[in-house]
């Protein structure tokens, strides 16, 4: 199992306040990629006291040390998650904006190869796809 992300923050030597650990946690938490006014709703809902400038401030930290992955999907939105999830690629839905997470062997293989060819070793990827639902007789 990956470290917590407030263990992570430790061991980066980044003091973590109250609120930060607060902010932290529902990092944690998150199994999807809240943006800042969704983390800011979260987290105030545990410590009224925070301000969205503490989140802000507190992402921004974490992306700097390495410990979030931001996003955006196409709609300007910095969006955020752990950096220590596992590995997947993510397909955006333009209609209704979820994001849905995907891996796929042959797509993973065949960046590999990719590379190779132009001479490099793969070190990672970040893939976005961005569709609508088929109607049901497309399907
Ligand atoms: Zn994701």
């Amino acid at each position: 199992m990956r470290d917590s992300i407030i263990t992570r923050c430790e061991a980066k030597g980044l003091r973590l306040t109250g609120q930060r650990r607060v902010i932290a946690q529902v990092l944690q938490d998150a199994d999807d990629h809240p943006d800042v006014e969704e983390l800011y709703a979260r987290a105030s809902g545990i410590d009224p006291r925070i301000s969205i400038a503490t989140i802000y401030r507190t992402v921004k930290l974490f992306e700097e040390a390495g410990i979030l992955d931001r996003h955006e999907f196409g709609d300007g939105r910095a969006r955020y998650e752990d950096a220590e999830r596992d590995h997947h690629d993510h397909l955006i839905d333009m209609n209704s904006g979820e994001v849905i997470e995907f891996i796929d062997p042959e797509i993973e293989e065949l960046q590999e190869r990719i590379a190779a060819r132009l001479g490099y070793r793969l070190k990672g990827h970040r893939l976005e796809l961005y569709g609508v639902p088929l109607k049901k007789d497309e399907t």
